[in-house]
């Protein structure tokens, strides 16, 4: 059934290769609409057809409005949902079919949810439709998806769509994350990465990184907290997607003090998963310490892209450097580094390190011009010593325990070389 789809063509001529046609779809008539305050509940995901047309269905507890569109480098398809949460079996998504060589689904943020479904090239949605399921009173949402040529893939480009997530969820004046300081205590950003939508690093018994580096990233601000000495910020506190961007301008808006980033590894080839374990810690530089560095931050700024963002013309700042930056920069790459030290110091007393625990390269989320940032990886999840002890609520609180101690030996160091006022 074709009745509530609506297809919206924009002007093109835009930047070359971003969006295809976007279809919205509405709940049909016939299907059960959502009510005002409860939302819906996926219960099923499903690719089905071939190299020639492929379908995907997600089975829903009520009827949504759900907005389709393509995106390029690399070509994907995005389905945004509101307020679903997904009770899909475990592995999901994993394994791909036809056109599509995988698909993710979450948060994407507060109430918004988001499939985001990696194609094998160019793509164009046909025949999306919402409709009453045949069993129970639930709505199956279908779509199908056939290869369109490179070309003809810009037609319809969807700069609106782009320009809105650009645009959307400016912080708001009350976020606790982005408040102002008011305590006069050194305010600490801590960084839990990935979330919603963007899992991060998985284990091999699907144990997902977001979920590790928000449990540690809690614990290490009730730790922090609790000493009394620090007025502590989250980037996030629940599993929701955060993009890289938004990290930046909360820790900004909040004039911290230190960025502390959280993250976990893992390694794809089996040889090097087996042996390679340990916990590192990377600061800012555009030019990475080594080859490991350099992919790990682009595995680590790919984030956006997995999350369905366009990669945008991120690069266009750096470009407009002033001398007042580049200075501040600087000093705040060498307190970056003196928290680096101290947080090795610390760490290597309970927390195994990796053999070269202090490395640089150009992460994102450490572009930081005020704030001295650190991202630290805090094992490697395709090792089964690490998996076992990421996993440990006990080694949690030790590897927070660690960071606090760090934590606490930067500041005392930087009150006690600042001038008397
Ligand atoms: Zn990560």
């Amino acid at each position: 059934m074709q009745r509530g789809v609506r297809a919206r063509g924009w002007c093109h001529g835009l930047r070359g290769a971003l969006v295809s046609l976007a279809v919205l779809v509405c709940a049909a008539a016939a299907a059960r609409p959502a009510s005002a305050d409860v939302s819906a509940t996926a219960t099923a995901a499903v690719l089905a057809g071939d190299s020639s047309r492929t379908s995907f269905r997600l089975d829903l507890s009520a009827g949504v409005t759900a907005e389709i569109f393509t995106l390029a480098n690399p070509y994907r398809v995005i389905v945004d949902l509101p307020d679903v949460s997904f009770h899909l079996p475990n592995g999901t998504g994993l394994e791909g079919r036809g056109l599509v060589k995988a698909f993710r689904y979450g948060l994407f943020a507060e109430r918004k949810a988001r499939v985001v479904l990696d194609t094998l090239g160019p793509v164009r949605i046909e025949r999306a439709a919402m409709t009453a399921a045949q069993k129970g009173d639930g709505v199956v949402f279908t779509f199908d998806i056939v290869t369109t040529a490179p070309e003809s893939f810009g037609l319809g480009t969807g700069a609106e769509k782009l320009e809105k997530q650009r645009s959307e969820a400016p912080l708001p004046p009350d976020d606790p994350g982005a408040k102002p300081k008011r305590t006069g205590k050194p305010v600490i950003m801590i960084d839990a990465g990935h979330g919603g939508i963007d899992a991060g690093a998985v284990s091999a018994s699907n144990i997902l990184e977001k979920n590790i580096v928000l449990a540690v990233a809690k614990e290490l601000s009730r730790q922090l907290a609790a000493t009394g000495r620090y007025d502590i910020r989250m980037s996030r506190t629940s599993d929701v997607f955060v993009s890289l961007d938004r990290r930046l301008k909360l820790t900004a808006a909040s004039g911290a003090d230190l960025f502390i980033s959280l993250h976990a590894d893992s390694l794809a080839e089996p040889a090097a998963a087996q042996t390679i374990r340990g916990a590192t810690i990377y600061t800012l530089s555009e030019r990475a310490s080594d080859e490991q560095a350099r992919r790990m931050a682009e595995k680590e700024n790919a984030s956006d892209l997995v999350a369905g963002l366009d990669a945008g013309d991120g690069g266009k700042d750096d470009e407009v450097k002033s001398i007042l930056v580049d200075l501040l920069r600087r000093e705040t790459a060498n307190f970056s580094a003196d928290f680096s030290n101290a947080l090795v110091r610390k760490l290597k007393k309970k927390v195994a390190l990796s053999r070269d625990p202090q490395r640089s390269a150009a992460f994102k989320v450490l572009k930081q011009t005020n704030s001295p940032s650190v991202l630290v990886e805090l094992g490697y999840l395709s090792h089964p010593d690490d998996e076992k002890l990421l996993s440990s609520p006990s080694w949690h609180k030790q590897v927070a325990a660690s960071i606090t101690a760090a934590v606490d030996d930067y500041f005392s160091k930087r009150t006690a070389s600042s001038p008397a006022p």
